[in-house]
C-alpha cells in the first residue's frame, strides 16, 4: 500500500529539505517523490548529503513542471498546511485521513501536496485538494519544517497501513513464562525453606500461602528467573539440613 502514496513537493527552495524529505519517506517505507519546479537543479549535492542513504528516492524522483503533471495518476489529492483558509477543503487530521483512505481503498493512488517553505501551498493549490490535512501543532507556532511535516504524515501512513510494526523478536526458551506446574514447584520450595528456617508459624500458613501465590503470579516469572529462585531456595534448604 505504501507505494500508492506520492509525496509532491511544490516549489521547494532549499535542496536540504528535499534530501531530508527523501530520508523521512524512506524510514517509513514510502518511495514515490515528485518535485514540482524546485528552485535548484537536480541532482544536487546538498540534497544528496541530507538524504543520507535514501538517495535512491532522490534519484527516482519525478521532476515536474506543474502540479497537474505530478498528480496525473492520483485519484485522491491531499493538501497539507498548518493554516486554515477562507474557502476551505475538508479539514482533517492525519489520523482522520488515514481512516478515510482505509475505508476507501479504491481512492489510491493518493497524492500529498506540500508547499514551499516561505509561504506554504497557495490557495489555488489547496482548493483543488479533496482534503486539507493539518498536523495539530501549537497554535502560536504552528508551522513545521517541510521534511518534518513529511515525516509525521509518513509515520501516520505507516501506522495505518503496515501490519508488522516492530522488528521480529526471537525469544529464548529461558525467557518464556513458567508453567502452572513449575509455579506450584516454586511455592512448595518456598514452603519447605520457610519451615526449615523456622520462619513459618503453622497458624499463619494459609495467609502466607495465598500471599506467596499472589506475589509469584504478579512476578510472571520466566524460566531463568525461576531457576535463580529455586537455586537459592535449594542453598537455603541445604544449609538447614
Ligand atoms: N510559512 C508556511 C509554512 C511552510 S512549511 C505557511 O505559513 O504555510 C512547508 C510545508 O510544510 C507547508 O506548506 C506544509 O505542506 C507543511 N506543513 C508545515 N506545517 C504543517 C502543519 N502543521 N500541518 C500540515 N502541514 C504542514
Amino acid at each position: 500500500m505504501l507505494d500508492k502514496f506520492k509525496v509532491i513537493l511544490s516549489n521547494t527552495t532549499h535542496p536540504g529539505n528535499i534530501g531530508a524529505t527523501a530520508r523521512a519517506m524512506k524510514v517509513m517505507g514510502l518511495s514515490r517523490l515528485a518535485l514540482v519546479n524546485p528552485t535548484s537543479k537536480y541532482p544536487n549535492a546538498e540534497a544528496t548529503q541530507r538524504a543520507s542513504r535514501a538517495t535512491d528516492i532522490l534519484a527516482n524522483a519525478e521532476i515536474c513542471t506543474s502540479i497537474d503533471e505530478a498528480l496525473a495518476e492520483c485519484k485522491l489529492v491531499v493538501g497539507t498546511s498548518a493554516r486554515a483558509r477562507t474557502l476551505p477543503s475538508k479539514l482533517v487530521t492525519p489520523r482522520e485521513l488515514t481512516e478515510l483512505i482505509a475505508a476507501h481503498p479504491e481512492r489510491v493512488p493518493v497524492g500529498f501536496l506540500f508547499g514551499t517553505e516561505n509561504s506554504g501551498l497557495t490557495n489555488d493549490e489547496l482548493y483543488r485538494c479533496h482534503y486539507h490535512v493539518c498536523i495539530p501543532t501549537n497554535p502560536d507556532y504552528s508551522s513545521l519544517n517541510l521534511a518534518s511535516a513529511v515525516q509525521l504524515l509518513s509515520y501516520e501512513l505507516r501506522l495505518a497501513f503496515v501490519e508488522e510494526m516492530l522488528p521480529q523478536q526471537t525469544i529464548k526458551e529461558t525467557e518464556t513464562a513458567i508453567t502452572n506446574e513449575q509455579l506450584t514447584g516454586v511455592l512448595q520450595h518456598f514452603d519447605q525453606a520457610m519451615r526449615l528456617t523456622g520462619y513459618l508459624q503453622p497458624d499463619h500458613k494459609k495467609q502466607i500461602d495465598i500471599r506467596m501465590n499472589r506475589l509469584l503470579n504478579k512476578a510472571e516469572l520466566t524460566q531463568s528467573e525461576m531457576n535463580i529462585l529455586r537455586g537459592f531456595l535449594r542453598a537455603v534448604v541445604n544449609k538447614c539440613q
